[in-house]
């Protein structure tokens, strides 16, 4: 960080000039960068499960007649293998994103539809932990987008929100258009999180606490999956948060009259 990083060539023309030529490759070292990590943290993650479905495996070949260790065993390979499908569909989603164009296989969504569809897929975990998710406000415009993408994104939120809450808690959800901008909150009475963790809760596989997100479910990519959505569809994703007090993750996208040479450019898929 902070290192300027250039590729310079040099050449003699004639006597008395020397031509030298320098590259900027700073922006791809850091590419290549955060690439390496990346997959460092994806065959890390990938081996942690893996791992402990051959041990399980192992322990049940050694003991098949306990029945008791069997059926603990057997509901270990179920956890870690819930894992493991969890992590390669959200590796698979966040490598989809990245070469994502929204603007084409994009159209007119309906934002309340899309936030509605989401909560009603978060039903049973917040049923499990009685806690109430209450849906306020209406937005009037449609955004120009992916609704499968969006639905996933404010899952990912509300999801987050239900997890990181202790039980009989509320989680409120406020939809807002204002000044061409349509906002959708996402407010906990969660644990909340000191500002260093706020800023690095975006990154890939950054969690405050590994041990616990790992145990609810968690693989480290779902506000790295927000994050990506919300801004490949022009908008923002914001964060406010305080520890022992809750968080409030507000997503803002450009309504369908923004832009309108973008969307009337882009081809419409069916
Ligand atoms: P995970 O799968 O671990 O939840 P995310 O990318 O969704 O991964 O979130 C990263 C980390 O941010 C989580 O591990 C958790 O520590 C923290 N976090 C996310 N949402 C909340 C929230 N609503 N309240 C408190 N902490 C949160």
């Amino acid at each position: 960080q902070g290192t300027l990083v250039v590729n310079v060539r040099a050449a003699v023309l004639g006597d008395e000039y020397i031509l030298l030529l320098a590259d900027d490759r700073t922006e791809l070292t850091r590419t290549e960068q955060i690439r390496n990590d990346f997959v460092a943290n994806v065959s890390h993650e990938l081996k942690t499960p893996v791992g402990a479905i051959s041990l399980l495996a192992e322990a049940l070949e050694a003991s098949p007649d306990d029945e008791e260790a069997v059926r603990r065993f057997a509901a270990r390979m179920h956890k870690e293998a819930s894992r493991l499908a969890a992590l390669v569909q959200d590796i698979i989603e966040l490598s989809r994103l990245q070469g994502a164009d929204v603007v084409h296989r994009g159209r007119a969504v309906d934002i309340n539809d899309v936030v509605a569809d989401a909560v009603d897929r978060s039903r049973l975990v917040a049923e499990a932990k009685n806690i109430e998710v209450r849906v306020g406000g209406r937005i009037d415009v449609p955004v120009f987008g992916d609704p499968d993408l969006l639905t996933n994104a404010f899952r990912n939120l509300i999801d987050n929100a239900i997890r990181y809450s202790p039980e009989n808690t509320k989680v409120g959800i406020g939809l807002r258009h204002k000044d061409g901008l349509v906002s959708v909150s996402v407010t906990d009475q969660g644990e909340g999180m000191t500002p260093e963790d706020q800023e690095r809760v975006f990154e890939r596989f950054y969690r405050v606490d590994a041990a616990r997100s790992r145990q609810t479910g968690g693989t480290g990519l779902g506000l790295s999956i927000v994050k990506h959505v919300v801004e490949n569809h022009g908008g923002e994703v914001t964060l406010w948060s305080q520890p022992g007090k809750g968080s409030t993750f507000t997503v803002r996208l450009p309504d369908m009259e923004q832009d309108p040479e973008d969307h009337r450019a882009a081809p419409r898929s069916p």
